[in-house]
């Protein structure tokens, strides 16, 4: 029996009386005012220029994607340690993922090999900031200049993360960000993708309202809306807006307890990690985490299973992450061999993240603390 799951959903308190005043307000349908202050919320917390919520982080992604005409023929970066969203968004239009290996410490894009992988065809670079803890901008914004292709920022993992003391999501072209359940800030299901090219702010809300210019009719800049590119329907119910507005509001507090959370394993697993040739995350000064999650590196996929196993039977669930996606069936089709993307094969077994969220106790992470701490590798 599961005691301590992997992740419980957390709320603040002041969701319900907001979706109240949702459902109070004359609509609860997309773009309502629910979402207009979201969209407030983060352009200002992050001096981003333009927010767009949006029904996942998947569907933001889909949208970088048709934003920067990414078609058949077209190749894009991507890291092989990675979830698939990204690289179906891009194979949704026709264009090749190239994967590309992670670095050892962060388990972020190695900018180091990325130059390599460009060609004529490379469209964009996209990356994803892991646990939160972001990718080597400097570099990676000056290989992307230097070859005039966009950048894409997966910021799923790393809302009001920081980069030499810049907000992650401010770096790319477009960035995105996902209130899945299990990400710092919820509403159950729900996105936005960040605008940081003025250029895109038009198409973007045509596409997100199904090709149609439906968003300058309510704003009373054209007396009909109509059809006039392609798109989808990717805007949340203010209802999920509601929601998400009350946990964005709870900002300082979510994060100070994520990040008490963070620093007692990283404190209490110390002495054990080093005994057995564990390791734990690294983060480089230049990087401020997000708190998203805790990790450890376990010298063998053995040791992990066998970690796994006797957390289970504690009654704690203990989850890895990512496969390979060039290794992955999808990604066998596009080319993907194994030694490809060595340190991501070998990270990916190894790699075992604890139970971590908002709501955790003092005395559940207590538990997981000593069941840890009575594993011998
Ligand atoms: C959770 C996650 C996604 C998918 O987010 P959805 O909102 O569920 O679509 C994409 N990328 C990363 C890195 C994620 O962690």
């Amino acid at each position: 029996m599961i005691r301590i799951p992997f992740n419980r959903p957390f709320a603040t308190g002041d969701e319900l009386g907001y979706i109240r005043a949702a459902i109070a307000a004359p609509k609860f349908s997309g773009d309502g005012s629910f979402t207009v202050q979201c969209h407030t919320l983060l352009e200002q917390s992050l001096g981003a220029q333009k927010a767009l919520l949006t029904t996942s982080c998947t569907h933001a992604l889909e949208m970088a994607a048709l934003l920067l005409d990414v078609g058949p023929g077209d190749e894009v970066i991507v890291p092989s340690f990675a979830f698939p969203s990204a690289a179906n968004a891009f194979v949704l239009r026709g264009a090749k993922p190239v994967f590309v290996d992670v670095r050892a410490d962060t388990l972020n894009i190695d900018e180091n090999q990325i130059d390599r992988r460009i060609t004529k065809r490379t469209k964009a670079i996209f990356l994803v900031h892991y646990a939160g803890v972001s990718c080597e901008m400097d570099t990676i914004l000056s290989i992307a200049h230097r070859h005039g292709i966009a950048v894409v920022e997966d910021n799923a993992h790393g809302l009001y993360g920081k980069y030499r003391g810049r907000y992650l999501g401010t770096f790319g072209e477009l960035a995105t960000l996902s209130f899945h359940e299990t990400k710092n800030f919820s509403c159950g299901e729900g996105g936005a993708l960040l605008i940081n090219d003025a250029q895109f702010n038009e198409r973007a809300e045509i596409l997100r309202e199904k090709g149609t210019d439906r968003s300058r009719f309510f704003r009373g800049e054209i007396d009909k809306y109509t059809w006039v590119d392609v798109g989808s329907s990717y805007l949340p119910s203010d209802l999920l807006a509601a929601f998400l507005r009350a946990q964005l509001e709870h900002r300082d507090q979510i994060q100070s307890r994520r990040q008490q959370i963070w620093e007692t394993y990283a404190r209490e697993l110390g002495a054990w990690a080093e005994a057995n040739r564990v390791r734990l995350p690294i983060v480089p000064l230049e990087c401020e985490q997000t708190y998203h999650m805790f990790y450890v590196i376990m010298p063998s996929v053995e040791s992990r299973q066998a970690l796994i196993s006797h957390l289970a039977g504690y009654g704690i669930l203990s989850v890895f992450h990512y496969l390979p996606l060039h290794l992955s069936p999808m990604g066998l089709r596009f080319g993907g061999r194994q030694g490809d993307c060595p340190v991501t094969e070998d990270l990916s077994d190894r790699l075992l993240r604890f139970p971590f969220f908002t709501g955790m106790s003092s005395s559940e992470q207590g538990q997981v603390i000593d069941a840890v701490r009575a594993f011998r590798c």
